[in-house]
């Protein structure tokens, strides 16, 4: 069998080389090429890197290294689940690697957690090799919906306490994902008191101005939208944000309405925790300033 080589992969490194972030990449060492596949969607890559275990890349950008999971994928679940005082029915948009369903069942309150990806094909590599990762499909609540996330919010109407999006960058086909009709559907397809959380390689300090223009946006359609971010090595800015909106005007997303005792904590998470919940709104000055 020929080895297999991908265009992002020279001389055992692999380059994350994108418009997006202009004159800096990120460099990974790769041990081993796992998976190629051109899926009806996107470029789907998957390499054993040196140092950072293994590696999910899209369309050439990295979406989620085994070392830095849980930074995100803790920080996207717990901020929106913890502004809900009882979340029952959890949606995630995207978030086909599984990492973020596994997030979301940790909390007992949930009695049905549905993921919808548009790409099989993510949700199938990353059951093959990203188990640590994939693991909440395996959950018993947890349904998975394969279609666009745009359609399938569509359809549904006061379904959902809260619901994440845990997408990919603006420019394949998660671009409908950051526009205001889409604030428009997550709005209607909460319930009452609902909370979202979005994510996505533009809520980064790189593309500040686009932060700005979104929470703008969905504060058209949302009382209560706040930013928050965490660190991330492999990102570029070394950190992500997330914009996490609620529909109920009283509601203080900076404070978590539940929490888990510090010994569950321990047990549970490897980043979240209530103190960072809190603290994870607070900017520095030019970020705070653009986004007031
Ligand atoms: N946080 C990661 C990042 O940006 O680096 C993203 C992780 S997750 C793997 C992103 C997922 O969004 C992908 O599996 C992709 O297939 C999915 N996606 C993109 N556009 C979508 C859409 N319109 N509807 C549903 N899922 C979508």
């Amino acid at each position: 069998m020929s080895e297999i080589t991908h265009p992002t992969i020279k001389d055992g490194w692999f380059s994350e080389i994108s418009d997006m972030w202009p004159g800096q990449a990120m460099n990974l060492r790769v041990n081993q090429i796992l998976h190629h596949e051109k899926s009806k969607y996107q470029d789907v890559l998957v390499f054993e890197s040196s140092d950072h275990g293994t590696v999910l890349v899209l369309d050439n950008v990295i979406q989620c290294t085994e070392r830095d999971e849980f930074s995100y994928q803790e920080m996207i679940t717990h901020l929106a689940m913890n502004s809900h005082p009882n979340p029952k029915k959890v949606l995630v948009i995207g978030g086909g690697d599984g990492g973020v369903l596994r997030e979301i069942v940790k909390h007992d309150t949930v009695e049905e957690a549905v993921l919808c990806d548009i790409d099989e094909a993510v949700i199938r590599v990353s059951k093959k090799y990203l188990p640590g990762m994939s693991v909440g499909f395996q959950h018993p609540n947890a349904t998975v919906h394969v279609g666009d996330g745009f359609k399938f919010l569509e359809e549904q109407k006061n379904q959902f306490d809260v619901i994440i999006t845990d997408s990919s960058d603006p420019d394949g086909p998660a671009e409908v994902l950051f526009q205001k009709p889409y604030f428009e559907l997550l709005h209607g397809a909460l319930r009452e008191g609902g909370v979202i959380s979005t994510q996505g390689s533009e809520n980064q300090w790189l593309h500040l101005s686009m932060i700005t223009k979104l929470k703008k946006l969905m504060r058209e359609v949302f009382p209560v939208v706040e930013y928050a971010y965490t660190t991330i090595p492999t990102y570029p800015s070394g950190q992500i944000g997330f914009l996490v909106a609620c529909k109920d005007s009283e509601r203080n997303v900076r404070e978590p309405v539940r929490s888990w005792s510090r010994e569950e904590e321990d047990k549970l998470c490897r980043y979240y925790n209530q103190d960072i919940h809190r603290a994870s709104f607070v900017l520095p000055n030019f970020a705070r300033k653009a986004l007031e």
